[in-house]
């Protein structure tokens, strides 16, 4: 689509970040694209509206600032996913497996109530470990996800795979 290939050409390829023979896809020109950020989250707004959503849940620290937006443009609440040692409050937590070790990600024991309907939001799905660990956090508390939305997915890494299942959409995939 004409959003679909806005998107891809606005988003940088920086070659070796964080470290060598990976490309990073920054997100940040279109963060700069007001326009198109706010094309965005219209399209987005538009696909979960009629949906019964009461909350949108966001994965440091990207997913926080699209998640934001969505949630503001829905009206409903938004919930933080972080990384360890960052929420206040009683929470719990998934591990998860990385090509080298683990990492881990939480949320507030109160952050969502059973039967609760919710988009996870993230900038990009790349092998779906931090949101496949996203979506066993939320379904631990009784919240159920309609779906997990990405500006980027990387096809190729077969993320879509440790989703637990539940359905995903990304706006452009490489
Ligand atoms: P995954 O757990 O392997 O799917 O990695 C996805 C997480 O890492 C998301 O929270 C992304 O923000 C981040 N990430 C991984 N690769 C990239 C990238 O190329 N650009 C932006 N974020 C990335």
């Amino acid at each position: 689509s004409d959003l679909a290939s806005k998107v891809s050409s606005t988003l940088r390829d920086v070659p070796d970040f964080p470290k060598e023979g990976i490309i990073f896809k920054d997100i940040t020109p279109v963060l700069a694209d007001g326009m198109l950020f706010r094309e965005i989250i219209e399209a987005w707004r538009q696909r979960y509206a009629s949906q019964n959503i009461s909350a949108i849940v966001g994965i440091e620290s990207r997913g926080f600032i699209f998640g934001a937006a969505l949630a503001h443009a829905l009206g409903v609440g938004l919930t933080l996913v972080r990384k360890p040692g960052k929420l206040p409050y009683s929470r719990i937590g998934v591990d998860y497996t990385l090509e080298y070790g683990t990492d881990r990600v939480e949320m507030h024991t109160d952050a969502l109530a059973p039967g609760e309907r919710v988009v996870v939001v993230d900038d990009l799905l790349a092998t779906g470990g931090t949101c496949g660990a996203t979506v066993a956090l939320v379904q631990q508390l009784g919240g159920v996800v309609v779906e997990c939305a990405f500006l980027v997915e990387l096809g190729f890494l077969e993320g879509a795979k440790r989703l637990h299942g539940v359905p995903h959409h990304a706006l452009t995939v490489f």
